[in-house]
C-alpha cells in the first residue's frame, strides 16, 4: 500500500500543501468488520482546469480518475476519465487551497461522497480495466461502468458511463454537476478559476457560467505541475489579501451599520449580542482588553484576560462580544452593567461570544 503512494508522495511537499500525507489513512478492512463498505468521492478541483476527480477506495489505497466534465447521468454520454495515481484514503474528505506552485495547484471541495459496491471481485476488474459498480452517494447513484479504452503511458484514459437504470437521466434534462454545484462537506463552492484564490462561497459562484473555464484552455493540462519559480508565495499567510506585518498595537473594530432592508442575493446573518464589545490583544504572554473605542479595560475583566491567555496564541487579535446570559441561556444586558457596577473581580462570567478576526485587519500567525 505504501508503495501505491509513492507517486502520490513525491509529487507533493508536505511541509507546504495541506493535502494529506497518507501516514494515517486505514483501509476498510482494518477499521473493523462492522464496516466492510469501500469508500467513495469525487472531489472538484479548480486546477490549471476545472476538473471531478473520482476516487474510489480499493486495496488500502483511493484509485483515481480525473473526468474533466464530470459524471453524467445520461448512458449516452461518455465522460473522459484520466487514470491518475492513487491518493491515500483520508483524502476523500479533503477540502482547501493547494498553493500556487505546487502539483494541482488550485481549489478543492467534496462534491460527492458514500460508499461504492463492485460487481464482483473489484481487483482483477480493475487490472483488467473494466469495472462496474453501484454507488450510493450524496448525489451520485445506481450503477456504473468505468472502462480503460488504452493501456498506455501514466496518464490511461477511461471512459465513466452511467448504467441504464432508474437512476439515469438525459443530459439535456439533468447536468448534474450544473444543478449540483456545492461540496456536500462544508458550505464551500468554486468560483471561476482565478489561481490562488480560497474557496469561494456559494453566492459568489452561482453565476458560473457552464464551460467557461474549459474553453479558456481546452489543450491546458489538468494539474500543473510543482515548480520552484512561486515557492516563495508559500510564505505568505493563507488568507485573502493577508499579509505579513508586526502586531499592530491598536485596531478599530468594523461596527454594525443600521439599513432599512436585507441586501439581495444570498447572505447570512450572525447574532448581535447584547453586551460590551470587546477586543483582545494577545502577544505572547502579555493579553490586554480593549474597548470598541480603544480603552484598556484589562483589570475590570481579569479573568477573561486570563482565560484567552490559555489559549496559547503567539500573537493576535481577537474580536467578540463579552455578555452575561440570563438563566434562559440569553444575553442580558443589565445583568452584564450589574457585574460591573457591583465590582465584582469574578463577574461577568466567562463569556465571550462570536470571537473573530476584526474584519479587514491583519492577522498575525496563530499557532496553537
Ligand atoms: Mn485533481
Amino acid at each position: 500500500m505504501r508503495k501505491a503512494l509513492d507517486e502520490y508522495t513525491r509529487k507533493r511537499d508536505f511541509d507546504t500543501t495541506p493535502e494529506p500525507s497518507g501516514k494515517t489513512g486505514k483501509p476498510s478492512a482494518q477499521r473493523g468488520r462492522t464496516n466492510p463498505a469501500l469508500q467513495f468521492c469525487v472531489q472538484k478541483h479548480d486546477a490549471t482546469r476545472l476538473h471531478y476527480d473520482l476516487r474510489l477506495e480499493l486495496e488500502g489505497t483511493l484509485k483515481s480518475w480525473a473526468v474533466p466534465k464530470g459524471p453524467s447521468l445520461d448512458p449516452h454520454v461518455k465522460r473522459i476519465a484520466i487514470h491518475v495515481e492513487d491518493h491515500p484514503l483520508d483524502y476523500a474528505t479533503f477540502e482547501g487551497h493547494i498553493p500556487k506552485g505546487h502539483y494541482g495547484a488550485g481549489d478543492v471541495i467534496v462534491w460527492d461522497r458514500g460508499v461504492w459496491v463492485p460487481d464482483g471481485e473489484p481487483t482483477e476488474a480493475y487490472r483488467k480495466g473494466r469495472l462496474t459498480f453501484h454507488l450510493n452517494g450524496e448525489k451520485l447513484t445506481g450503477r456504473w461502468h468505468l472502462v480503460r479504452i488504452r493501456q498506455e503511458g501514466k496518464q490511461e484514459p477511461w471512459l465513466l458511463i452511467k448504467s441504464d437504470d432508474s437512476y439515469a437521466r438525459p443530459e439535456s434534462e439533468y447536468d448534474i454537476v450544473q444543478a449540483l454545484p456545492d461540496s456536500v462537506l462544508s458550505d464551500r463552492t468554486l468560483r471561476p478559476a482565478t489561481s490562488g484564490q480560497r474557496p469561494a462561497t456559494r453566492q459568489a459562484t452561482r453565476q458560473r457560467q457552464p464551460g467557461t473555464t474549459s474553453n479558456a484552455s481546452a489543450q491546458a493540462p489538468l494539474h500543473e505541475p510543482a515548480t520552484t519559480q512561486s515557492r516563495r508565495e508559500l510564505h505568505t499567510p493563507a488568507l485573502d489579501g493577508a499579509r505579513a506585518a508586526p502586531l499592530p498595537q491598536s485596531l478599530k473594530p468594523a461596527l454594525a451599520t443600521l439599513v432599512d432592508a436585507a441586501p439581495a442575493g444570498h447572505w447570512r446573518y450572525e447574532i448581535k449580542f447584547d453586551g460590551y464589545r470587546i477586543l483582545a490583544r494577545i502577544d505572547g504572554d502579555e493579553v490586554r482588553l480593549f474597548t470598541r473605542n480603544g480603552n484598556d479595560w484589562t483589570l475590570k475583566m481579569p479573568r477573561q484576560a486570563e482565560a484567552l491567555g490559555h489559549l496559547k496564541l503567539d500573537s493576535a487579535w481577537l474580536d467578540g462580544e463579552v455578555v452575561v446570559l440570563n438563566k434562559a441561556g440569553l444575553p442580558n444586558f443589565q445583568s452584564l452593567q450589574n457585574a460591573f457596577d457591583a465590582r465584582r473581580r469574578w463577574a461577568p462570567s466567562s463569556c465571550i461570544h462570536g470571537m473573530r478576526p476584526p474584519r479587514g485587519s491583519i492577522i498575525p500567525t496563530l499557532s496553537y
